[in-house]
């Protein structure tokens, strides 16, 4: 009797063993994929992890269904990293795997087929059960996998399904998955109704009044004589216009804007062009680094804002390339921008692939054959966090960038994995080199740089010898108190904007909330309307004029008297994103205004659609929240405000001050990246805090220093690790009892260590009442033998009737 023993993508603590013939278990590889039978009726697609003799001896074995790959997809390398992070992240490898793979890789019962209608295919390839599920789909829009057992009368048909996908024909249904296709130009026509003669002439009569914008018209006649599409911006240069002349026209409805996208997953551009020569410091830089790599695997590159880290990654892969190594570049989701992707395809052409949530499965799959095979055309590869699952077979260079950003941490579901972290350990086992790059260490790792874990290399110089911008704080209270604000604008910020927007550069504004204002509140009792669902206040969203919930999503309409007192006196308190906006068009009617926020992004290429108008020097001024501050490069921004510091700095969070520093020098980092050197002004109540001192004075040390002893004395990372145990449920008391249950237990073998439980800031949602258990570990302690205790407890815990509907959740470093 042969077994082998399958992963199955659910959180079974264990491998699953089913039994195969003599044939099958002498072709089985670990990594290769069976759809196996479980529980009463399921199919799901496992990974086999291992083919043995050993009967298990507490349940009779069911066989596969199916064998799905003919070589394995999974590496063994993959499985070992894997392995460890369930064991570090202590969650199952079944969960892992589920995060690790495409989708379209692990069809089961519940996977939902769809036909595709992006790609035409040639119907003679279908042997005939593929074209008798192709014929069904065009009459139903999708199908189970039971509904094709059916059709095709017959259990195992994963296999023609995966088959279907790989011919291109089906896909499975995801989450709407966006087709990233960047690359978006804006393009200007004439509209329709002007394409008769009649009418055109008309009108241009009309504009004889109207110089400017007749001039542009005609621009655009003599350029339409040579190219199909005539570029916004190429119109404006060539007609000597501005953007507002543009807009008067469009705002009129005589021209018309429409966006063309070049598809960028598959690189047609010119040939790959030379990286551009480093200057001195980047050439310092760079030699250190390669001195570094001779001594450690791992180096923190801190290199302030537009010094041109960029630049030094090209060269550092350059090199990495030769030896026909994999490089991995992994950056936050955010800041995978078009003008990042296009940097790279222009000096790497092909050999560069994207690889991203944002793709669709069959895109990602692709990539994921590609890495697998080691092709030339995936030697790079650049990606959001996902990435590094992929199946590389010998990995060279890593390299983390932005690595102090916080959305480098996955919070849900599980596997509650750190990308940074994680990736340090893949490369470990690839023996390859990772260099991490900020402008703003995370505290970690400039801790263990400092601590000769990492090698540290640091550039202090922007590229060009561009001055760091000249940062101001103005005191909010102050300026109240003479009567120098504007609305949310100070005096200075206002004079300031005047002179940049006069110079025709552009001005950046942060705020760190979005909506209109965050909360509203009855000035007659004090009330504000609270989200049913959620023990939180409600925001105000005028654009809609709704009050919503920011964390589960419910909305109502705006109130016109309180709930509570039922007088007609809420009021908004607070700002954010869209209120600065409506303020930004009553103080600058002439300049175009821009918001760049979770709301204004969500649609399909809202955000890159933002960032090209914002090339284009189609905005004037852009007001958003962190978004900003995610690697942007635009060249006409000279002026970054900052509206109010003091909400960044108050937030209830061990790492507030920390994050602060790092979002506000970054935000300050969009100023000023060419010649003229950028000016920054910071608004705050609180200019003397400690914290926009070290900003101001680009201080990152002093910061470090003041951190790191504070962390100390608290008990915080670097110094600590911290476990978080989550618990939940719908019943409070039941949810009070679990959570002392459990940190009584706990405290039994781990002391003091064992904080809580106590309520978050927000202690209810979705209807469910949450408390939090912290575990913090002294660096010098077990961290498993800590993590043991908890597994420990979690186990026992679960054996508890009382508890059984209690969600229980750990988060391994939760920050
Ligand atoms: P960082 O990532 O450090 O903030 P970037 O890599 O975005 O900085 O570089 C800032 C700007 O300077 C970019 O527009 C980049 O094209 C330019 N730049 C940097 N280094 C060079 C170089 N060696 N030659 C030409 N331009 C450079
Ligand atoms: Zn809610
Ligand atoms: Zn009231």
């Amino acid at each position: 009797m042969y077994f082998i023993d399958v992963i199955l993508p659910i959180p079974l603590r264990q491998a699953f063993t089913y039994n195969v013939n003599k044939d099958e278990a002498g072709f089985l590889k670990p990594g290769m994929r069976v759809a196996v039978p479980f529980g009463k009726s399921k199919i799901y697609t496992g990974i086999v992890y291992a083919i043995h003799q050993n009967d298990p001896p507490t349940y009779e074995t069911k066989s596969i269904d199916q064998i799905l790959d003919e070589t394995p997809i999974i590496t063994a390398t993959q499985l070992k990293h894997w392995e460890w992070m369930a064991n570090y992240y202590m969650c199952t490898l079944g969960e892992v795997i589920r995060a690790a793979l495409p989708s379209a890789f692990l069809l089961e019962s519940e996977t939902i087929i769809t036909l595709r209608k992006d790609v035409e295919f040639d119907e003679g390839t279908l042997n005939d059960e593929e074209f008798v599920v192709f014929e069904a789909l065009q009459n139903q829009s999708s199908l189970h996998i039971n509904d094709i057992r059916n059709i095709l009368d017959r259990t195992h048909v994963v296999g023609v399904i995966q088959n279907l996908i790989e011919k291109g024909v089906v896909t499975v249904q995801e989450e709407l998955f966006e087709q990233y296709k960047p690359k978006l130009k804006r393009y200007l026509k004439l509209k329709a109704p002007f394409h008769e003669e009649a009418s055109l002439r008309e009108l241009l009569d009309e504009l004889s009044r109207a110089p400017k914008q007749r001039n542009v018209l005609m621009t655009l006649f003599m350029l339409s004589a040579t190219e199909k599409n005539v570029e916004s911006v190429l119109l404006q240069k060539k007609a000597d216009s501005t953007a507002s002349v543009i807009k008067t026209l469009i705002d009129k409805g005589i021209l018309e804007e429409y966006y063309l996208q070049k598809d960028r997953m598959e690189y047609t551009g010119d040939a790959p062009s030379e990286a551009k020569g480093l200057s001195p410091a980047q050439q310092v830089a760079f030699q250190e680094i390669e001195a570094s790599f001779k001594e450690t695997d791992i180096t923190l590159l801190h290199g302030v804002t537009s010094s041109g880290k960029t630049e030094i990654y090209v060269k550092l892969m350059e090199e990495m390339l030769e030896t026909g190594k994999q490089i991995l570049y992994i950056l936050p989701e955010i800041a995978l921008t078009t003008q990042l992707i296009s940097r790279l395809q222009h000096y790497f052409g092909k050999k560069v692939a994207v690889y991203h949530s944002k793709y669709s499965n069959n895109e990602r799959v692709e990539v994921w054959q590609q890495a697998l095979q080691q092709k030339q055309k995936a030697q790079i590869v650049i990606g959001a966090r996902s990435a590094l699952f992929l199946p590389f077979q010998n990995l060279g260079f890593v390299i983390v960038d932005e690595e102090h950003e916080p959305s480098f941490k996955q919070y849900n579901p599980a596997p509650r994995y750190h990308a940074r972290d994680t990736v340090l350990v893949l490369a470990q086992l690839h023996k390859a080199k990772v260099l991490m790059g900020s402008a703003t260490p995370s505290l970690e790792s400039y801790y263990n740089a400092k601590d000769g874990k990492y090698g540290l290399v640091v550039l202090k110089e922007r590229f060009g010898n561009v001055l760091m911008p000249e940062m101001e704080l103005v005191d909010i209270r102050d300026k109240l108190k003479k009567k120098r604000m504007s609305g949310h604008f100070s005096d200075r910020l206002l004079e300031e904007m005047e002179e940049a927007l006069q110079n025709k550069e552009q001005v950046i504004l942060f705020q760190n909330r979005r909506g209109y204002s965050p909360i509203v509140e009855c000035t007659t009792c004090g009330v504000s309307p609270q989200c049913p669902n959620c023990d939180v206040s409600l925001t105000y969203h005028q654009h809609k004029d709704q009050l919503r919930c920011h964390y589960c999503g419910y909305s109502m309409a705006m109130l016109i008297s309180c709930l509570a007192c039922g007088s007609e006196t809420l009021d908004s308190k607070g700002f954010g994103t869209e209120q600065i906006e409506e303020e930004l068009k009553e103080l600058f009617p002439n300049h175009s205004v821009a918001r760049m926020d979770q709301d204004t992004t969500k649609g399909k290429h809202a955000y890159a659609k933002l960032i090209e108008r914002m090339e284009d020097k189609d905005i004037d001024i852009l007001v958003g929240t962190q978004m900003l501050a995610k690697g942007l490069d635009f060249r006409d921004v000279s002026l970054v405000g900052v509206m109010n510091a003091d909400n960044l700095l108050n937030f209830p969070d061990f790492r507030a001050h920390e994050r602060s520093f790092q979002l506000l020098q970054q935000v300050a980092g969009r100023a000023g990246r060419t010649q003229k050197r950028g000016k920054v002004i910071i608004q705050s109540y609180n200019p003397y805090h400690q914290i926009l001192r070290q900003v101001s004075t680009n201080d990152y040390e002093g910061m470090y220093k003041e951190q790191t002893e504070e962390r100390y004395q608290f008990k915080y990372p670097p110094h600590y690790r911290i476990i978080k145990i989550t618990v939940k449920h719908r019943n409070f008391s039941t949810m009070d009892k679990a959570s002392k249950w459990f940190a009584e237990v706990l405290k039994m073998p781990l002391k003091e260590h064992v904080l809580g439980p106590v309520s978050p800031p927000v202690g209810r949602i979705r209807n469910e009442f949450i408390t939090n258990i912290l575990v913090k570990i002294p660096k010098e302690n077990s961290l498993s033998r800590s993590k043991g205790y908890i597994l420990k407890a979690q186990q026992r815990f679960l054996a508890v009737k009382e508890f059984s509907r209690v969600k229980l959740t750990v988060d391994v470093d939760n920050y």
